[in-house]
């Protein structure tokens, strides 16, 4: 899409455990890319700093070349004494879709496991060394290849240390320009890290074991107490942002913010805090030009989502009808998603004469493979697609009717705005992004509402919403295609939301 050019070209660094394409898990890879590739187009020079992870499909990163070698100090605690060493460490550089990557991996892999196994979390190697290791190498790359951008944009706890050592370490290390943007996902994981282990940056980890610092605060009396990466990470950074208004004052008001209430609630922190809605990256995700389906479609000539409809019934097996409205959930299988309510939904699905498609995987997922392959088995409305699938995912947007989202808490969630651009009609629980984005039928105007909203975490609830949403299609199916046009239309890129990123980094960056 075309962006304005902004008149300021700032130079800003990623740092991220994440970078859709080609390793994403979640949201958090999406979001990198589509805030980066935006960032691009508007003129700005953008880097995105990752791990070079073992798992990574190298033939899909564009012009991979060798960068250089860099010693990366390290430690590991002993006895109460820090042993220093370094590791040799090899920068490469490439493109992956189409954002510049520097990816950083030890030198001899053979010798140690980081980021080593077939998965980018959960394999073979120690997560929180790992991470650590690469926040040092991040910056020792910026050091040793003279650099200073402008902005040091870091995402979630992984990054966190590089927030702590660049003002404690290098910032009297030549590296003066860089002011930090710490963005917050979900604040659920926020990277607690026995002072020692800090240890694995090479730097110890006690200065920064006070309350004004990072300490975990419900560690403290325990013995030994801990220090908590992303309180760090707020405590060290110029700004912070969450990813939608809501959650933003969900978290501030101490409802979803954890283990982190105490350090939210105070002042300093409190002000740096403030919440920006995620994009979604619309050349991606496009049904009018989107090569995974059989059919293309927009608002304007929306004849194809018919026949997408029809090719995923056919090719799940399901009863080929276009009356049945196909609900349509894709996500993480994880207790955040409202597990049990998807559940709810699936057998309301069943009473109500609807079809239900999920397509998920995750630490939850047992229940549903259990009853994918017995209870659901060739079942002719039901279908519980237990993985992981780029292609899948395409093809059931294409298809939904109605994309349902029962969040217990969500940040911002993109399934929702994926669905709407695909013209389905999303049925949401009224919490973090998904209240800044969902607006009901029934307190809305035509033209303004877009899905079906409920409040509440129990199944009394959500058969609320999804009653009327089914209804609705059932009863009104004219005034339901115009909503699916609506939902077509919307705007839902990362222009809105890039300018805003744009104006926080201007706000901050030094001349
Ligand atoms: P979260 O980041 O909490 O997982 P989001 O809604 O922000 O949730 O992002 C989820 C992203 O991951 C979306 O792009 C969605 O399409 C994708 N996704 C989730 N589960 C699957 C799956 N099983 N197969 C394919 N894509 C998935």
């Amino acid at each position: 899409s075309v962006q304005p050019r902004d008149s300021r070209s700032l130079d800003v660094v990623h740092f991220t455990a994440e970078l859709a394409p080609i390793a994403k898990v979640g949201g958090l890879g999406d979001v990198v890319h589509g805030l980066a590739r935006t960032c691009l187009a508007r003129g700005h020079n953008v880097t995105v700093i990752m791990p070079f992870y073992e798992c990574l499909p190298q033939d899909q990163i564009e012009g991979l070349g060798f960068d250089m070698d860099i010693e990366v100090p390290k430690g590991k605690s002993w006895d109460g004494e820090i042993q220093l060493t370094t590791l040799k460490t090899a920068v490469y550089r490439g493109v992956i879709g189409g954002v510049p990557v520097i990816l950083v991996r030890p030198a001899d892999w053979d010798a140690c496991n980081l980021f080593r196994g077939g998965r980018i979390y959960g394999g073979s190697y120690n997560e929180l060394e790992s991470y650590l290791y690469f926040c040092r190498a991040g910056l020792e790359y910026l050091r040793c290849s003279g650099q200073q951008p402008h902005i040091l944009h870091l995402h979630e706890w992984q990054t966190c240390a590089a927030a702590l050592l660049y003002w404690e370490v290098y910032s009297a290390l030549g590296l003066y320009r860089p002011r930090v943007v710490l963005t917050i996902h979900n604040l659920d994981n926020t990277g607690e890290c026995r002072q020692d282990e800090f240890a694995f940056t090479g730097i110890d980890g006690e200065q920064f074991a006070t309350i004004e610092r990072a300490l975990d605060e419900r560690t403290i009396g325990h013995n030994p107490e801990r220090l908590n990466l992303m309180k760090g990470g707020m405590v060290y950074s110029n700004a912070v942002t969450t990813v939608s208004p809501t959650y933003a004052k969900e978290v501030l008001s101490g409802m979803q913010a954890g283990w982190l209430r105490s350090t939210l609630m105070r002042p300093e922190v409190n002000s740096k805090v403030r919440g920006i809605l995620n994009g979604i990256d619309v050349e991606e995700w496009d049904p009018a030009r989107d090569e995974l389906l059989p059919a293309n479609f927009s608002a304007q000539f929306p004849d194809g989502k018919a026949l997408c409809k029809k090719y995923l019934q056919r090719g799940l097996g399901l009863d080929e009808s276009p009356d049945k409205p196909v609900v349509a959930v894709i996500t993480r299988l994880v207790p955040q998603k409202g597990i049990h309510l998807i559940k709810a939904a699936l057998f309301r699905c069943l009473d109500k004469g609807a079809q239900f498609v999920l397509l998920g995987s995750g630490h939850c997922d047992g229940e549903f493979k259990a009853m994918a392959e017995q209870q659901f088995k060739d079942h002719k409305d039901i279908r519980l697609l237990v993985m992981y699938s780029e292609s899948l995912a395409h093809q059931i947007y294409a298809a939904a009717d109605i994309i349902l989202v029962p969040s217990m808490f969500e940040p911002c969630g993109l399934t929702q705005m994926i669905g709407m651009r695909y013209g389905a009609v999303p049925v949401v629980r009224k919490t973090g992004g998904l209240a800044d984005t969902v607006r009901d039928v029934d307190s809305h105007a035509p033209g303004e509402a877009n899905g079906y909203t409920f409040d509440g975490t129990d199944e009394g609830s959500l058969h609320g919403a999804l009653d009327r949403a089914l209804t609705h299609f059932k009863e009104q199916r004219a005034s339901w295609t115009e909503l699916s046009a609506t939902n077509m239309n919307t705007e839902l890129s990362w222009s809105r939301s890039s300018a805003d990123y744009v104006a926080l980094y201007n706000s901050i960056a030094m001349p």
